[in-house]
């Protein structure tokens, strides 16, 4: 069946590949028959090979599973803390497989296109011990669909070298802690975002009450408001009226 024009860049099209519009990556790459079209706008952002497993990097690895864990969950919590820098972080998944496309591979959602779009950019310009990042938006939506089933029941006989995804996990105290954190910290963000917003539609006079009456709150009735930093000091671009006729002249108060 030929795609339709509503099935462009949708797994419908066969045309393109369903392993990078579900999962991401394809274990062909570059030389996939099919098309692996990267989307322009998306919410969920991929970093290509970032968690190393010492395992996976060395056969003669000694480490107990409980030493390994630790170390898993310390690369977790990092990279976690790392990402929500960028946005408000919605979920973030490690991949355990050993397949070079799927390797080390982190995917992490957020609210917005915007906030990936800003990940994506500070990322690439990152370096995680000593290995830069590589950072690309992905079309994952929906990581049921991207994660082997099989395997979430331990029956997936493929093991490492499956092309879906098999999730490596943080021990569930951590997760937990992690993303209650993620929930306060997403709360007060969304909250300084509001009185920003609201705060910007007032008129002048509205604003300036508000800030006086925000360092009474802050400060007790005994703040002499009048001392605060003052805009005639520079601080926030000076004086537009004395510009033209002394640029580089600092308006001072008349102590006479
Ligand atoms: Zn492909
Ligand atoms: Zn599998």
């Amino acid at each position: 069946m030929m795609p339709t024009s509503r099935d462009y860049g949708t797994e419908q099209d066969k045309v393109n590949c369903s392993f990078y519009f579900k999962i991401g990556a394809c274990r062909h790459g570059d030389r996939c028959s099919r098309r692996h079209i990267q989307p322009e706008r998306s919410r969920t952002i991929l970093l290509s090979n970032v968690y190393q497993n010492p395992k996976y990097l060395d056969p003669d690895c000694r480490a107990s599973d409980a030493e390994l864990q630790q170390q898993f969950d310390d690369f977790f919590a990092d990279f976690f803390k790392g990402l929500s820098a960028y946005g408000h972080l919605v979920e973030m998944h490690v991949c355990d497989n050993v397949g070079d496309h799927l390797i080390g591979n982190v995917y992490a959602r957020y609210e917005t296109e915007d906030e990936a779009q800003c990940a994506v950019d500070g990322l690439n310009t990152r370096w995680y011990y000593q290995r830069p990042l590589f950072a690309e938006l992905s079309p994952v939506s929906d990581f049921r669909e991207a994660c082997c089933r099989q395997n979430e029941t331990n029956e997936c006989n493929r093991g490492g070298q499956c092309n879906f995804m098999h999730l490596r996990h943080a021990s569930p105290p951590l997760v937990r802690e992690l993303y209650q954190q993620l929930a306060v910290e997403n709360r007060e963000r969304r909250r300084e975002a509001h009185v920003k917003e609201d705060f910007l539609r007032l008129g002048w006079k509205e604003r300036l009450e508000r800030m006086h009456s925000e360092a009474a709150e802050q400060y007790g009735p005994d703040l002499p408001v009048w001392n605060a930093p003052d805009w005639h000091q520079g601080s926030s671009g000076g004086d537009w009226r004395s510009e033209q006729d002394a640029p580089n002249e600092e308006i001072t108060q008349s102590t006479a």
